[in-house]
């Protein structure tokens, strides 16, 4: 069902746990496996310092949180939220298509942790 890069990354995922001290979080959830994740990021002069995720779900959903964390990291504001789940899925060489709806939650994720920082951080 799963190719090897996914498998490899749900075995060893990057980016487990939360960013100490982090400036943003975003937490979002599916009915569909019952996946729920947490996005922590630190965000410093607009790039993405640092980020952490927290799932309770299925592989696709940690596979997707762990790629998607490591794309972001370094990354401008800007660029981390232009971030789609097709990139995170391109990436991870491809996911089975009653799959999908587990990866849009890493990029709803991120997405909520930047609108987060931006609220907290309006001048
Ligand atoms: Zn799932």
């Amino acid at each position: 069902m799963y190719n090897d890069r996914v498998i490899e990354e749900f075995r060893h995922p990057q980016n487990v746990g939360e960013v100490e001290n982090y400036n943003a979080i975003g937490t979002v959830g599916n009915e569909v496996c019952g996946d729920i994740m947490q996005i922590t990021l630190r965000i410093e002069d607009n790039i993405i310092k640092d980020a952490k995720f927290k799932t309770f779900g299925c592989t696709a959903a940690v596979a997707t949180s762990s790629m998607a964390t490591s794309m972001i990291i370094g990354k401008t504001v800007e660029e981390a939220s232009k971030l789609t789940n097709k990139d995170v899925i391109e990436a991870l060489g491809g996911l089975p298509p009653q799959k999908i709806h587990c990866s849009v939650l890493a990029e709803e994720a991120i997405g909520l942790a930047i609108e987060d920082y931006k609220k907290k951080n309006q001048k």
